[in-house]
Protein backbone atom coordinates (compact mmCIF):
# COMPACT_ATOMS: atom_id res chain seq x y z
CA UNK A 1 0.00 0.00 0.00
CA UNK A 2 1.48 3.51 -0.89
CA UNK A 3 -0.65 6.12 0.55
CA UNK A 4 -0.45 9.95 -0.87
CA UNK A 5 0.09 13.48 -0.15
CA UNK A 6 -3.50 14.62 -0.04
CA UNK A 7 -3.50 18.52 -0.25
CA UNK A 8 -7.24 18.66 -1.36
CA UNK A 9 -9.54 21.70 0.47
CA UNK A 10 -11.61 19.37 1.84
CA UNK A 11 -12.52 16.48 2.43
CA UNK A 12 -8.96 16.11 3.39
CA UNK A 13 -6.29 13.75 4.69
CA UNK A 14 -6.59 12.51 7.93
CA UNK A 15 -4.10 11.44 10.45
CA UNK A 16 -3.08 7.98 9.91
CA UNK A 17 -3.18 7.04 13.46
CA UNK A 18 -6.54 7.75 13.51
CA UNK A 19 -7.78 5.97 10.42
CA UNK A 20 -5.97 3.00 11.98
CA UNK A 21 -7.92 2.82 15.00
CA UNK A 22 -11.01 3.07 13.26
CA UNK A 23 -9.94 0.22 11.09
CA UNK A 24 -9.34 -1.40 13.99
CA UNK A 25 -12.56 -0.62 15.73
CA UNK A 26 -14.92 -1.49 12.50
CA UNK A 27 -16.33 -4.51 13.47
CA UNK A 28 -16.45 -4.17 17.29
CA UNK A 29 -16.09 -1.12 18.93
CA UNK A 30 -14.95 -1.69 22.32
CA UNK A 31 -16.77 -5.11 22.69
CA UNK A 32 -20.21 -3.73 21.65
CA UNK A 33 -20.33 -6.10 18.91
CA UNK A 34 -21.11 -3.85 16.66
CA UNK A 35 -19.60 -1.17 14.32
CA UNK A 36 -20.32 2.86 15.40
CA UNK A 37 -22.07 2.75 11.88
CA UNK A 38 -24.40 0.32 13.25
CA UNK A 39 -25.07 1.38 16.64
CA UNK A 40 -28.53 3.33 18.17
CA UNK A 41 -27.84 6.44 18.13
CA UNK A 42 -29.84 6.30 21.31
CA UNK A 43 -27.72 3.53 23.27
CA UNK A 44 -25.58 3.87 25.93
CA UNK A 45 -22.19 3.41 23.50
CA UNK A 46 -23.13 6.08 21.47
CA UNK A 47 -23.78 8.55 23.70
CA UNK A 48 -20.79 7.91 25.51
CA UNK A 49 -19.38 8.76 22.32
CA UNK A 50 -21.41 11.94 21.51
CA UNK A 51 -20.60 12.92 25.00
CA UNK A 52 -16.61 12.28 24.86
CA UNK A 53 -16.49 14.25 21.61
CA UNK A 54 -18.06 17.42 23.36
CA UNK A 55 -15.93 17.17 26.66
CA UNK A 56 -12.85 16.96 24.35
CA UNK A 57 -13.69 19.69 22.43
CA UNK A 58 -14.78 22.10 25.21
CA UNK A 59 -11.21 20.98 26.92
CA UNK A 60 -9.29 21.38 23.35
CA UNK A 61 -10.64 24.66 22.49
CA UNK A 62 -11.34 25.74 26.52
CA UNK A 63 -14.92 26.41 25.64
CA UNK A 64 -16.65 28.66 28.22
CA UNK A 65 -19.20 27.30 30.35
CA UNK A 66 -21.90 29.59 28.66
CA UNK A 67 -21.75 28.62 25.41
CA UNK A 68 -23.49 25.40 23.44
CA UNK A 69 -21.90 22.77 21.33
CA UNK A 70 -23.99 21.53 18.88
CA UNK A 71 -23.69 18.78 16.61
CA UNK A 72 -25.23 19.63 12.95
CA UNK A 73 -25.49 18.85 9.64
CA UNK A 74 -26.57 20.19 6.44
CA UNK A 75 -22.92 21.36 5.83
CA UNK A 76 -21.44 24.78 6.31
CA UNK A 77 -23.44 25.75 3.66
CA UNK A 78 -26.95 25.11 6.03
CA UNK A 79 -25.63 27.61 8.65
CA UNK A 80 -25.74 31.04 5.74
CA UNK A 81 -29.16 30.57 6.56
CA UNK A 82 -29.48 29.35 10.28
CA UNK A 83 -27.54 32.21 11.21
CA UNK A 84 -29.84 35.21 9.77
CA UNK A 85 -33.01 33.32 10.85
CA UNK A 86 -31.63 32.23 14.37
CA UNK A 87 -30.12 35.78 15.02
CA UNK A 88 -31.57 38.10 12.81
CA UNK A 89 -34.60 38.82 14.93
CA UNK A 90 -33.99 41.96 16.67
CA UNK A 91 -32.97 44.96 14.38
CA UNK A 92 -33.37 42.48 11.19
CA UNK A 93 -30.07 43.74 10.25
CA UNK A 94 -26.57 42.63 10.24
CA UNK A 95 -23.10 43.10 8.75
CA UNK A 96 -21.03 41.21 6.29
CA UNK A 97 -17.38 41.45 5.26
CA UNK A 98 -17.14 39.82 1.63
CA UNK A 99 -13.66 37.83 1.48
CA UNK A 100 -14.61 35.43 -1.11
CA UNK A 101 -16.78 33.31 -2.40
CA UNK A 102 -18.07 31.42 0.69
CA UNK A 103 -18.49 35.16 2.30
CA UNK A 104 -20.57 36.15 -0.73
CA UNK A 105 -22.85 33.21 -0.71
CA UNK A 106 -23.55 33.29 3.11
CA UNK A 107 -24.29 37.29 2.35
CA UNK A 108 -26.67 36.36 -0.62
CA UNK A 109 -28.67 34.27 1.65
CA UNK A 110 -28.81 36.35 4.74
CA UNK A 111 -30.44 39.31 2.36
CA UNK A 112 -32.98 36.71 1.27
CA UNK A 113 -34.14 37.14 5.23
CA UNK A 114 -33.05 40.42 6.66
CA UNK A 115 -31.30 43.36 6.22
CA UNK A 116 -27.67 42.00 5.33
CA UNK A 117 -25.24 44.67 4.64
CA UNK A 118 -21.82 44.54 3.00
CA UNK A 119 -19.58 46.60 5.26
CA UNK A 120 -16.20 45.84 3.40
CA UNK A 121 -15.24 43.53 0.12
CA UNK A 122 -12.18 42.99 -0.93
CA UNK A 123 -13.85 41.64 -4.62
CA UNK A 124 -11.63 44.13 -6.38
CA UNK A 125 -8.34 41.96 -6.30
CA UNK A 126 -9.46 38.64 -6.35
CA UNK A 127 -10.00 38.10 -2.84
CA UNK A 128 -6.16 38.55 -2.45
CA UNK A 129 -6.24 39.73 1.13
CA UNK A 130 -8.51 40.67 3.85
CA UNK A 131 -9.68 44.31 3.57
CA UNK A 132 -9.43 47.17 6.36
CA UNK A 133 -12.39 47.98 9.02
CA UNK A 134 -13.81 50.84 10.31
CA UNK A 135 -15.47 50.13 12.86
CA UNK A 136 -17.10 53.76 12.49
CA UNK A 137 -18.45 52.17 9.18
CA UNK A 138 -20.36 49.28 11.04
CA UNK A 139 -23.99 48.82 11.64
CA UNK A 140 -24.59 50.13 15.21
CA UNK A 141 -27.80 47.88 15.88
CA UNK A 142 -27.23 45.06 14.04
CA UNK A 143 -28.60 41.79 15.34
CA UNK A 144 -24.71 40.37 14.23
CA UNK A 145 -21.34 40.73 12.34
CA UNK A 146 -20.10 38.12 10.00
CA UNK A 147 -16.83 37.01 8.68
CA UNK A 148 -15.75 34.01 7.03
CA UNK A 149 -12.71 33.73 8.86
CA UNK A 150 -10.29 31.61 6.83
CA UNK A 151 -10.76 31.52 3.18
CA UNK A 152 -10.26 28.57 1.73
CA UNK A 153 -10.46 29.44 -1.57
CA UNK A 154 -8.22 32.29 -1.78
CA UNK A 155 -5.75 31.56 1.30
CA UNK A 156 -6.56 34.39 3.43
CA UNK A 157 -6.82 34.67 7.29
CA UNK A 158 -8.14 37.44 9.43
CA UNK A 159 -4.94 37.70 11.96
CA UNK A 160 -6.89 40.40 13.52
CA UNK A 161 -10.81 40.03 15.02
CA UNK A 162 -12.76 43.10 13.58
CA UNK A 163 -13.81 45.15 17.01
CA UNK A 164 -17.60 44.89 17.05
CA UNK A 165 -18.62 46.03 20.49
CA UNK A 166 -21.59 44.64 21.71
CA UNK A 167 -22.84 42.94 18.25
CA UNK A 168 -22.29 39.64 18.06
CA UNK A 169 -19.08 38.09 16.19
CA UNK A 170 -20.33 35.28 13.79
CA UNK A 171 -17.24 33.68 12.22
CA UNK A 172 -17.17 30.25 9.72
CA UNK A 173 -14.08 28.58 10.71
CA UNK A 174 -14.73 25.89 8.63
CA UNK A 175 -11.08 25.52 6.80
CA UNK A 176 -9.39 27.13 10.23
CA UNK A 177 -11.19 24.90 12.74
CA UNK A 178 -8.61 23.53 15.42
CA UNK A 179 -5.72 24.70 13.32
CA UNK A 180 -4.70 27.41 16.47
CA UNK A 181 -6.28 28.09 19.72
CA UNK A 182 -9.14 30.35 19.20
CA UNK A 183 -10.68 32.82 22.18
CA UNK A 184 -14.11 31.96 21.98
CA UNK A 185 -15.32 34.42 24.34
CA UNK A 186 -14.69 36.75 21.62
CA UNK A 187 -17.73 35.15 19.50
CA UNK A 188 -21.41 34.84 19.09
CA UNK A 189 -21.20 32.19 17.18
CA UNK A 190 -17.87 29.93 15.67
CA UNK A 191 -19.44 26.99 13.49
CA UNK A 192 -17.11 24.97 10.97
CA UNK A 193 -18.13 22.09 8.54
CA UNK A 194 -16.30 19.07 9.93
CA UNK A 195 -14.42 18.05 6.27
CA UNK A 196 -11.83 20.64 5.91
CA UNK A 197 -9.60 20.12 9.16
CA UNK A 198 -11.70 17.51 11.56
CA UNK A 199 -13.30 14.62 10.17
CA UNK A 200 -15.35 13.20 7.13
CA UNK A 201 -18.06 15.15 5.31
CA UNK A 202 -21.17 15.78 6.82
CA UNK A 203 -20.80 16.99 10.32
CA UNK A 204 -21.30 20.98 11.38
CA UNK A 205 -20.06 21.85 14.84
CA UNK A 206 -21.62 25.12 15.71
CA UNK A 207 -20.41 26.59 19.11
CA UNK A 208 -22.88 29.69 19.91
CA UNK A 209 -23.21 31.51 23.40
CA UNK A 210 -26.05 30.86 25.02
CA UNK A 211 -28.31 33.73 25.45
CA UNK A 212 -28.10 33.93 21.21
CA UNK A 213 -30.32 30.68 21.20
CA UNK A 214 -34.10 30.67 21.30
CA UNK A 215 -34.84 33.76 19.26
CA UNK A 216 -35.52 32.25 15.72
CA UNK A 217 -37.89 33.26 13.67
CA UNK A 218 -41.16 31.73 13.30
CA UNK A 219 -40.65 30.85 10.15
CA UNK A 220 -37.43 29.36 10.88
CA UNK A 221 -37.22 25.32 10.12
CA UNK A 222 -37.30 23.52 13.10
CA UNK A 223 -34.29 21.51 12.10
CA UNK A 224 -32.32 24.87 11.48
CA UNK A 225 -33.61 26.16 14.99
CA UNK A 226 -30.26 26.23 17.15
CA UNK A 227 -32.59 25.81 20.53
CA UNK A 228 -34.16 22.66 18.78
CA UNK A 229 -30.98 20.83 19.11
CA UNK A 230 -29.60 22.60 22.12
CA UNK A 231 -32.46 21.21 24.04
CA UNK A 232 -31.92 18.18 22.65
CA UNK A 233 -28.25 17.08 22.90
CA UNK A 234 -27.91 17.10 19.39
CA UNK A 235 -30.42 14.32 19.29
CA UNK A 236 -33.09 15.97 18.08
CA UNK A 237 -32.84 13.46 15.46
CA UNK A 238 -30.57 11.02 14.19
CA UNK A 239 -26.66 12.71 14.61
CA UNK A 240 -23.89 12.08 11.79
CA UNK A 241 -22.77 9.14 14.36
CA UNK A 242 -20.09 7.54 12.20
CA UNK A 243 -18.52 11.27 11.92
CA UNK A 244 -18.88 12.13 15.54
CA UNK A 245 -17.03 9.26 16.40
CA UNK A 246 -14.03 10.17 13.62
CA UNK A 247 -14.41 13.62 15.69
CA UNK A 248 -14.03 12.26 19.20
CA UNK A 249 -10.83 10.01 17.45
CA UNK A 250 -9.09 13.44 15.65
CA UNK A 251 -9.82 14.97 19.43
CA UNK A 252 -8.04 12.61 21.51
CA UNK A 253 -4.92 12.60 18.57
CA UNK A 254 -5.26 16.33 18.86
CA UNK A 255 -4.91 16.40 22.71
CA UNK A 256 -2.60 13.34 23.13
CA UNK A 257 -0.33 13.22 20.13
CA UNK A 258 -0.08 16.53 18.96
CA UNK A 259 -0.52 17.91 22.86
CA UNK A 260 -3.18 20.55 22.34
CA UNK A 261 -3.96 23.76 20.01
CA UNK A 262 -0.94 25.40 20.83
CA UNK A 263 1.50 22.93 19.30
CA UNK A 264 -0.67 22.30 16.77
CA UNK A 265 -0.35 26.06 16.32
CA UNK A 266 3.49 25.68 15.96
CA UNK A 267 3.57 22.76 13.66
CA UNK A 268 1.24 24.21 11.42
CA UNK A 269 3.76 27.75 11.26
CA UNK A 270 6.42 25.47 10.58
CA UNK A 271 4.77 23.94 7.52
CA UNK A 272 3.26 27.02 5.91
CA UNK A 273 6.77 28.65 6.57
CA UNK A 274 8.65 26.08 4.60
CA UNK A 275 5.96 26.43 1.61
CA UNK A 276 6.13 30.30 1.87
CA UNK A 277 9.59 30.55 2.17
CA UNK A 278 9.96 28.59 -1.09
CA UNK A 279 7.26 30.55 -2.72
CA UNK A 280 8.99 34.12 -1.87
CA UNK A 281 12.15 32.67 -3.01
CA UNK A 282 11.37 31.05 -6.06
CA UNK A 283 12.01 32.41 -9.76
CA UNK A 284 8.42 30.36 -10.87
CA UNK A 285 5.88 29.99 -8.29
CA UNK A 286 4.83 32.77 -6.61
CA UNK A 287 1.84 33.02 -3.54
CA UNK A 288 -1.15 34.81 -4.66
CA UNK A 289 -2.21 36.90 -0.98
CA UNK A 290 -0.76 39.83 0.50
CA UNK A 291 2.23 38.19 2.99
CA UNK A 292 0.33 39.87 5.97
CA UNK A 293 -3.08 38.04 4.95
CA UNK A 294 -1.52 34.56 4.14
CA UNK A 295 -3.09 31.42 5.86
CA UNK A 296 -1.90 28.74 7.83
CA UNK A 297 -4.00 25.94 5.48
CA UNK A 298 -4.35 26.93 2.46
CA UNK A 299 -1.98 28.21 0.25
CA UNK A 300 -2.40 29.32 -2.92
CA UNK A 301 0.25 29.87 -5.85
CA UNK A 302 0.82 30.15 -9.61
CA UNK A 303 3.85 29.95 -12.06
CA UNK A 304 2.28 33.00 -14.46
CA UNK A 305 1.94 30.17 -17.16
CA UNK A 306 -1.17 28.26 -17.37
CA UNK A 307 0.48 25.37 -19.36
CA UNK A 308 3.34 25.53 -16.87
CA UNK A 309 0.75 24.83 -13.95
CA UNK A 310 -0.95 22.40 -15.68
CA UNK A 311 2.27 20.46 -16.28
CA UNK A 312 3.12 20.97 -12.80
CA UNK A 313 -0.26 19.53 -11.51
CA UNK A 314 -0.21 17.05 -13.95
CA UNK A 315 3.98 15.52 -12.81
CA UNK A 316 2.88 16.46 -8.97
CA UNK A 317 0.08 13.94 -9.49
CA UNK A 318 2.07 10.96 -10.83
CA UNK A 319 4.77 11.62 -7.56
CA UNK A 320 2.24 11.16 -5.00
CA UNK A 321 1.13 14.70 -4.59
CA UNK A 322 -2.31 14.93 -5.25
CA UNK A 323 -5.58 17.53 -5.33
CA UNK A 324 -2.87 20.65 -6.15
CA UNK A 325 -5.21 22.14 -8.85
CA UNK A 326 -5.98 25.56 -7.85
CA UNK A 327 -10.09 26.83 -7.78
CA UNK A 328 -10.75 27.69 -11.06
CA UNK A 329 -11.14 31.55 -9.53
CA UNK A 330 -7.51 32.04 -9.12
CA UNK A 331 -6.11 29.74 -11.39
CA UNK A 332 -2.87 27.71 -10.95
CA UNK A 333 -2.72 25.56 -7.59
CA UNK A 334 -3.39 25.73 -4.47
CA UNK A 335 -1.67 23.81 -1.74
CA UNK A 336 -4.07 22.62 1.72
CA UNK A 337 -1.75 21.77 4.43
CA UNK A 338 -4.32 21.31 7.30
CA UNK A 339 -3.65 19.74 10.37
CA UNK A 340 -3.18 16.11 9.26
CA UNK A 341 -0.78 16.66 6.47
CA UNK A 342 2.58 15.94 8.08
CA UNK A 343 5.71 18.45 8.21
CA UNK A 344 7.71 15.80 6.22
CA UNK A 345 5.04 16.21 2.91
CA UNK A 346 5.34 19.87 2.92
CA UNK A 347 8.93 19.40 2.54
CA UNK A 348 9.21 16.50 0.54
CA UNK A 349 6.19 18.95 -1.85
CA UNK A 350 8.52 21.83 -1.64
CA UNK A 351 11.52 19.70 -2.85
CA UNK A 352 9.46 18.41 -5.67
CA UNK A 353 8.61 22.23 -6.93
CA UNK A 354 12.31 22.94 -6.75
CA UNK A 355 13.55 20.21 -8.63
CA UNK A 356 10.15 21.79 -11.14
CA UNK A 357 11.42 24.66 -11.54
CA UNK A 358 14.91 23.51 -12.50
CA UNK A 359 13.92 21.22 -15.20
CA UNK A 360 11.23 23.64 -16.16
CA UNK A 361 13.81 26.84 -16.95
C1 LIG B 1 -16.00 24.30 2.34
C2 LIG B 1 -16.48 25.54 2.98
C3 LIG B 1 -17.84 25.85 3.08
C4 LIG B 1 -18.93 24.95 2.50
O1 LIG B 1 -19.01 23.78 3.22
P1 LIG B 1 -20.14 22.69 2.89
O2 LIG B 1 -19.99 21.77 4.07
O3 LIG B 1 -19.79 22.07 1.59
O4 LIG B 1 -21.46 23.38 2.87
C5 LIG B 1 -18.21 26.99 3.74
N1 LIG B 1 -17.30 27.83 4.26
C6 LIG B 1 -15.97 27.57 4.19
C7 LIG B 1 -15.00 28.52 4.79
C8 LIG B 1 -15.53 26.42 3.55
O5 LIG B 1 -14.20 26.17 3.45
Amino acid sequence: MSRVYNFSAGPSMMPEKVLKQAAAEMLDYQGSGQSVMEMSHRSKVFQGIIDSAESLLREVMNIPDNYKVLFLQGGASTQFTAIPMNLGTKSGKADYVLTGQWATKAQKEAARYIQANVVASSKDKTFSYIPKLDPDTFTKDADYFYICMNNTIYGTVYHELPQTGDVPLVADVSSCFLSTPLDVSKFGVIYAGAQKNMAPAGLVIAIIREDLIGNAMDICPTMLNFKTHADNGSMFNTPPCWTIYIAKLVLEWLKNDIGGLENMKKINETKAAILYNFLDNSNMFKGTVVPEDRSLMNVPFITGNEELDAKFVKEATANGFVNLKGHRTVGGMRASIYNAMPIEGVEKLVAFMGEFEKANS
